[in-house]
């Protein structure tokens, strides 16, 4: 049976031209652990003088940092985790860690955003007394705490969904601060109590919203969905290749949001298995320039595959 892969060995040579890829520098063990501690502290602070101050906006505060807090470790351990090369055990390596990592901490945002609605409504109906200005320094120290945990994961959040997610988290509670900080100003000038559970469901909506994005785009990748191209388009352009009769079989997957597999059947003219280098070559630039795949499976044959759909629906094992 002539049955050829060829696989790519290339991987250097295509990580070094890839502008996906991130720097693994890009944040450092030591910036990530005084990230955790960070906000560790404020977390711990913000629920002492929501208690004295009685603000339901700041204990929501701390809440949310406290699920910061996690989610920065969380992130920093699959961080690390992905960083290992692949084994004889993980093919593909570590990367998915990551994936995990964003797709608990944006899930666990929005149990979170649920609970601090729930509370706000609570409080909505049985308005309690609070003490502005206690709220309002906790806040300011929550504010600046979170500006420089935000300015320490900005360059990697770019690049980096895992560490988006944490980013995320502490955007969230910068701007939920800035409302408690309005909140606690309102308390002091005019007592309009509503105000606190008012900042409270306006931050559980935005957090909502914002985990919302994370879990489409983590659930779509283990869920081996294909990254954001057409396949008909790569179809037609493989097709043209000279010598080359169909594309069918097609599997197109993301391990992470910067890494893109495609494996596919490429039935050929009958020759020699040394001329199909060129066409491979061809297929390699393709994909790997134009639709940013990294990793590319090429199986050719001849008359082999009765089968010719471009996503295979039957049930035969291969
Ligand atoms: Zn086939």
């Amino acid at each position: 049976m002539t049955h050829n892969h060829l696989h790519d060995h290339d991987h250097n040579h295509h990580d070094h031209h890839h502008h996906h890829h991130i720097d693994p520098e890009a944040i450092s063990p030591s910036q990530f652990r005084f990230v955790a501690l960070l906000n560790f502290v404020i977390t711990l602070a913000e629920f002492i003088g929501g208690f004295l101050s009685g603000s339901l906006a700041l204990v929501s505060d701390a809440v949310h940092n406290l699920s910061d807090t996690i989610s920065i470790v969380l992130s920093y351990l699959a961080y690390k985790i992905s960083k290992k090369t692949n084994d004889h055990k993980r093919t593909f390596g570590y990367k998915r860690a990551e994936v995990i990592a964003a797709f608990i901490n944006s899930t666990s945002l929005i149990i979170i955003s649920v609970y601090l609605l729930y509370e706000a409504g609570k409080r909505l109906y049985n308005p309690e007394e609070i003490k502005g200005w206690l709220m309002l320094i906790v806040a300011t120290i929550g504010l600046i705490s979170n500006l420089i945990s935000m300015l320490l994961l900005h360059k990697s959040s770019k690049h980096n969904m895992n560490i988006k997610s944490a980013y995320l988290h502490i955007l969230g509670d910068t701007i939920s601060s800035v409302g408690v900080i309005l909140g606690g100003i309102a308390i002091i000038l005019w007592k309009i109590y509503w105000i606190d559970p008012l900042v409270t469901a306006l931050i559980a909506i935005y957090i909502a919203k914002e985990s919302i994005g994370i879990i489409k785009t983590t659930s779509n990748i283990i869920m081996q969905g294909a990254p954001n191209v057409f396949l008909p388009d790569i179809q037609e352009d493989i097709t043209k290749i000279p010598d080359v009769e169909n594309v069918h079989h097609v599997h197109a997957w993301m391990i992470n949001e910067n890494t893109f597999h495609f494996e596919a059947h490429i039935e050929v003219k009958d020759k020699m298995v040394s001329e199909l280098n060129p066409i491979y070559d061809e297929i390699r630039s393709i994909l790997t320039e134009k639709y940013n795949f990294n990793h590319i499976t090429i199986q050719f044959e001849c008359r082999l595959c009765q089968n010719k759909e471009l996503i295979y629906t039957g049930n035969e094992s291969v």
